[in-house]
């Protein structure tokens, strides 16, 4: 059984939820930066519920090339929910590095949308960056030099 740490999007209503078989799947993003790029591989796929997955943190804490998580909303939702911030801010602080967060979203045109979470002082704040995905290959480029 995996250890919790999940992503999940908002709550999704119970009638939104017995109509759809989609759920919510999550990968790790290994990878590194360069100048204002992340070039990332998603790997370790975990499948959850329609409104959440969970990942193993063991893995998390175990890999120095872990440069953030990939993970899908089903539906709607093409921002970073709520529990998105928590568990982002939580992990920058925890691994002291900014961390990508991508959210395939078949809502938006290219089919996701990427922040990078970072610490700055005292808080951790995020920013939407440009991207792109091809199969499980990952570049972001933030437009300043983190
Ligand atoms: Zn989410």
């Amino acid at each position: 059984m995996q250890k919790r740490g999940f992503l999940c999007s908002t709550r999704i209503p119970d009638k939104i939820m017995e109509n759809n078989m989609s759920v919510e799947e999550c990968w790790f993003v290994y990878g590194f930066k360069f100048l204002n790029l992340y070039i990332g591989f998603l790997k370790y796929h975990s499948i959850g519920s329609a409104a959440e997955v969970d990942f193993d943190w063991e893995k998390v804490l175990a890999s120095k090339n872990l440069i953030g998580w990939c993970h899908s909303h089903p539906d709607h939702f093409e921002v970073a929910s709520g529990t998105d911030h928590k568990t982002m801010r939580s992990w920058v602080r925890t691994l002291e590095k900014s961390l990508i967060c991508c959210i395939k979203c078949k809502t938006t045109i290219k089919g996701h949308v990427c922040y990078i979470f970072r610490r700055n002082k005292k808080t951790i704040e995020n920013q939407k960056v440009k991207s792109i995905l091809i199969h499980n290959l990952l570049i972001c480029q933030h437009l300043t030099q983190l």
